[in-house]
């Protein structure tokens, strides 16, 4: 039997652990200048290497040419503490989970008083250390806060807000982040390679989704995967099936189909992916991640290819053509439709019936009469969130077909076009007055002016999002400033008049 994938790969240096550089590097630093404090806290979602870099660490630090960030390998400390190696003596892992107790706690109390039995350092790795009881921790404190020289902690957790405050802050704080894919993908690259595993185009993105970015998860889908594979390939279709995703020809043909409105073919595809055994949900949430990229597409034109790196030419080539055709409003629409729906199938009893009304509400046209409009006015009544699209188009909602929305816009954009060329014509002699006063009513005064003019500029010097399309939209934007636009006006032009009494009164006040 093999040891599986992630333990024969478990780095045991630092420069080997990957996407964790702003944590590795402060700790090699630390160890370069031997700052290497008594306590850390290593935080961070499961399998991102907080207890292999623990272990990293006391490594360095028991390397008998140690401390060092570069452990020589060859030492006995160095041998026991590799990756496959047996473990150290002075290096004691404790896993919270079921030795978080207080009694737990007074045992490794009565551990730490003594020397190390070979090596420069005790290093007590606790690991899951939000399951330590409160109990527990009040053991520890004492001892954290002032351990012996020849001690050293590492607290590890997923949840550091569950370690007790006073705990926490006698340590040293690095959170662990989730590995991104551009860090992964050449990772599991050069790790295929040297398993001599030959990677068909397209699996690694699978296999980096279904890990979630956590390393350890990631690892043991590739291992399954590399377990199932035959003649030393792993093969698209073959990882597609395995993990459950949705084949990329379905959600090819679905966009096609939806995007053209070609309710016939859509539903074809859909009963065709039912019948072979996938769940609607994964579909759905299949459907969104591919809106998502092509609203990326879409809005992001060239510089798509830089964020969406995993996916091969030609499958890119697609999807441009799918944005094109689809539209960034329309994606964006659709996107926010199909994060409803899928939230809708949490626990739903027929994710099918919901599937296919998610088709359907994608497919009715936004624009036109009847029931069509006022479905869409309920929906964008709902303050919708596009979810998992984060930095996609926010949604639009659609116009009216009316003529006198559009009819009121133009004239309100005619009048904020008035008054903005008035108001620049003004600027400059209304800034003269206040600097002629000079009693201790002037900064007083001075501001109720100045107020409504800071106040509609930002307004109207800010474009409305949407384009020439939606007129309707931008009615809202443009009355306010108008308004506020008149007051200030007026404002403006009786300021002499303004000044002229303020100058009455100060002067009744002072004789
Ligand atoms: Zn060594």
């Amino acid at each position: 039997m093999t040891t599986a994938l992630y333990r024969r790969y478990r780095p045991d240096t630092f420069a080997h652990v990957i996407g964790q550089d702003h944590v590795t590097e402060p700790l090699r630093a630390a160890l370069r200048s031997n700052r290497v404090t008594h306590a850390y806290l290593f935080s961070g979602p499961r399998g991102c290497g907080k207890t292999t870099s623990a272990r990293i660490l006391a490594r360095c630090l028991n390397c008998e040419q140690g401390p060092t960030e570069t452990p020589c390998g060859t030492c006995d400390s160095c041998k026991e503490l590799s990756t496959g190696g047996p473990g150290s003596l002075d290096v004691v892992e404790i896993d919270a989970a079921s030795h978080g107790g207080v009694d737990d706690a007074r045992e490794l109390r009565e551990r730490a008083t003594f020397a190390p039995v070979r090596d420069r350092y005790k290093v007590f790795i606790i690991d899951e250390a939000h399951m330590v009881t409160t109990q527990g921790f009040n053991a520890l404190l004492k001892l954290v806060e002032e351990p012996p020289d020849h001690v050293k902690f590492v607290f590890a957790t997923t949840e550091p807000e569950r370690v007790i405050g006073t705990i926490r802050s006698r340590t040293h704080h690095y959170p662990f982040r989730l590995v991104p894919p551009d860090v992964l993908e050449p990772y599991l690259g050069t790790l295929c390679a040297e398993e001599h595993i030959e990677v068909g185009d397209g699996v690694l993105p699978l296999v980096i989704r279904a890990g979630g970015g956590s390393v350890r998860d990631t690892l043991s889908v590739l291992d399954q995967l590399m377990a199932g594979t035959t003649q030393g390939t792993l093969d698209y279709h073959q990882t597609v099936a395995l993990l459950g995703y949705t084949d990329s020809a379905l959600l090819d043909q679905s966009v096609d189909a939806l995007a053209g409105g070609d309710g016939a073919a859509i539903y074809r595809v859909v009963e065709r992916m039912v019948e072979s055994g996938h769940d609607p949900r994964r579909f759905v949430e299949d459907l969104l991640q591919r809106l998502r990229d092509l609203l990326i597409i879409a809005v992001a034109g060239d510089g798509a290819e830089a964020v969406l790196s995993g996916v091969p030419a030609d499958q890119m080539e697609r999807m441009q053509v799918q944005a094109k055709n689809w539209g960034p409003r329309h994606l964006s629409r659709a996107a926010n439709l199909t994060d409803e729906a899928l939230r809708a199938m949490v626990g739903a009893t027929s994710p099918r019936l919901q599937l296919e009304l998610l088709i359907g509400r994608i497919l009715i046209p936004t624009t036109g009469d009847g029931p069509a409009t006022s479905t869409v006015e309920t929906e964008s009544a709902i303050p919708g969130t596009v979810g998992m699209v984060g930095g996609g188009a926010p949604f639009e909602p659609q116009p009216n077909s009316g003529n006198e929305e559009s009819f009121g816009a133009a004239q309100a954009r005619a009048e904020l076009e008035r008054k903005r060329r008035e108001r620049a014509e003004k600027v400059p002699e209304t800034k003269t007055p206040p600097a002629e006063k000079n009693h201790e009513n002037t900064p007083v005064e001075e501001a109720a002016p100045s107020m409504p003019e800071e106040n509609s500029w930002p307004q109207t010097a800010t474009p409305p999002l949407g384009d020439e399309e939606t007129p309707a939209q931008e009615s809202p934007v443009a009355a306010t400033p108008a308004k506020t636009g008149r007051d200030s006006d007026m404002l403006r032009g009786r300021w002499n008049e303004v000044v002229e009494h303020l100058a009455s009164i100060s002067r009744v006040a002072w004789t």
